[in-house]
């Protein structure tokens, strides 16, 4: 599905409080058994996000299974009120002022593997990393290995087309989630279920068809090889081995994995740092000093998180060196959803950097041995 269902008028508030009583009417409804206060009013979003930011959703509920999903969204789409499907949160950005509308987590998370045959089914809220992984490595089925540190719902893992560098030690290429995708259960847009293969999520870099569709994976189906556990285990341990070394911890520096989509032959984080940019920081957001195309969620390690308006700062300002000081323009890869407010301009002063300096950007743009050192 496309990142938000959303009308093209905001709602009055007495339109959304209609609606949205019309979806907790609608959801008891399908799930007659269901406990009504699993359905939540003005539950902060932030902690649901590996960024760890964002406002509170003016409804939430957890998906627990693959039909309270279906029921879910079809609750939703039938009152008209809007909603946002989420996983892990590990690719998006919520706004400080939340999300107008209903957020339904899911945490659907059912798995089968059948050792003869290879197969693996896992409803779309299934946690990649660890449980699908263990479970098929403990199981001596590879394929899904290559993907261990990353946060992901099967889900989520699908609508970007989960991808990592490996195996160990050569790295040579780029391996997607989609080469072991088999078939997936999709909720579609009429509220049918359809089994559909592989083709049909036109995989590519960071994309499937979820992106422009309205249907979305209730279960997916992969298909693995049998393989020896502890090759399987030894790859799992070099693949964390190797993010533990590059990437930023999730507990003490939360994030959303790399911000900017990737240009093909040069880098966006290596853009980034050519201009110096790693240690730039804006209120409580800063670009790790281990990666420049990640930025951090620096204020939570000291008590006063970043707000979603100071990475949108950030991200901007980073944006405007890198197109000033190496004629590309980044684009974000990371989603933004709901209700980010008045950003207002980037504010003239109070950048830190790793340079030393502040007050913005130094006269002249960053300093050039900088550059020069990371392009030898
Ligand atoms: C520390 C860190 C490291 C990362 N490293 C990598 C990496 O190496 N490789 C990589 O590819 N990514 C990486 N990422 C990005 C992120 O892990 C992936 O994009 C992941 O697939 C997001 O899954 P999620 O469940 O968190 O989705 P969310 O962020 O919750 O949602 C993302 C989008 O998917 C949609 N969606 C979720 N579930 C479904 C569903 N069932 N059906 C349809 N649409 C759905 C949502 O509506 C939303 O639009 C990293 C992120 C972090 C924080």
């Amino acid at each position: 599905m496309p990142l938000v269902s959303a009308p093209p008028r905001p709602l009055s508030p007495a339109e959304r409080e209609r609606r949205e009583r019309s979806f907790r009417d609608g959801l008891r409804e399908r799930l007659p058994e269901l406990d009504a206060e699993r359905i939540r009013a003005g539950e902060p979003i932030g902690p649901y996000t590996t960024f760890q930011i964002g406002g509170p959703a003016d409804v939430f509920f957890e998906a627990h299974s693959a039909d309270e999903l279906a029921a879910a969204v079809g609750a939703a789409r039938e009152a008209e009120v809007p909603y946002f499907l989420l996983g892990l949160g590990a690719n998006i950005l919520v706004g400080d002022l939340g999300f107008r509308g209903v957020v339904i987590r899911n945490r659907a998370a059912h798995v089968a593997v059948d050792r003869a045959t290879g197969l693996v089914t896992a409803e779309s809220g299934a946690v990649v990393w660890p449980d699908l992984i263990e479970a098929t490595v403990a199981a001596g089925l590879g394929g899904l290995e290559h993907y261990a540190g990353i946060p992901s719902t099967v889900g989520g893992a699908l609508w970007q087309n989960l991808h990592f560098l490996s195996p160990p030690p050569d790295r040579e290429r780029t391996m997607f989630i989609e080469e072991v995708v088999e078939s997936a259960e999709l909720l579609r847009a009429d509220g049918s279920r359809v089994t559909v293969g592989r083709d049909w999520f036109d995989f590519g870099y960071d994309y499937s068809t979820l992106h422009v569709t309205d249907d979305l994976v209730l279960s997916a189906a992969f298909r693995l090889e049998p393989a020896d556990p502890a090759r399987l285990r030894a790859t799992v341990e070099a693949n964390l081995e190797w993010r533990g070394a590059r990437h930023p911890p999730l507990d003490t520096q939360p994030s959303a994995g790399s911000i900017f989509k990737k240009i093909d032959g040069v880098g966006a984080g290596r853009l980034a740092d050519w201009c110096g940019l790693k240690g730039t920081r804006i209120g409580g957001a800063a670009v790790t000093e281990r990666h420049a195309n990640i930025l951090i969620n620096a204020g939570a390690a000291e008590g006063q998180s970043a707000t979603a308006r100071d990475v949108r700062h950030l991200i901007g300002y980073v944006q405007e060196t890198v197109e000033r000081e190496q004629g590309y323009r980044l684009s974000t890869e990371v989603g933004f959803v709901g209700d980010f407010g008045e950003l207002g301009a980037l504010p003239p002063a109070g950048w830190e950097d790793a340079d030393g300096f502040s007050g913005g950007v130094p006269p002249g743009g960053h300093p050039e041995p900088h550059r020069d050192a990371e392009r030898r």
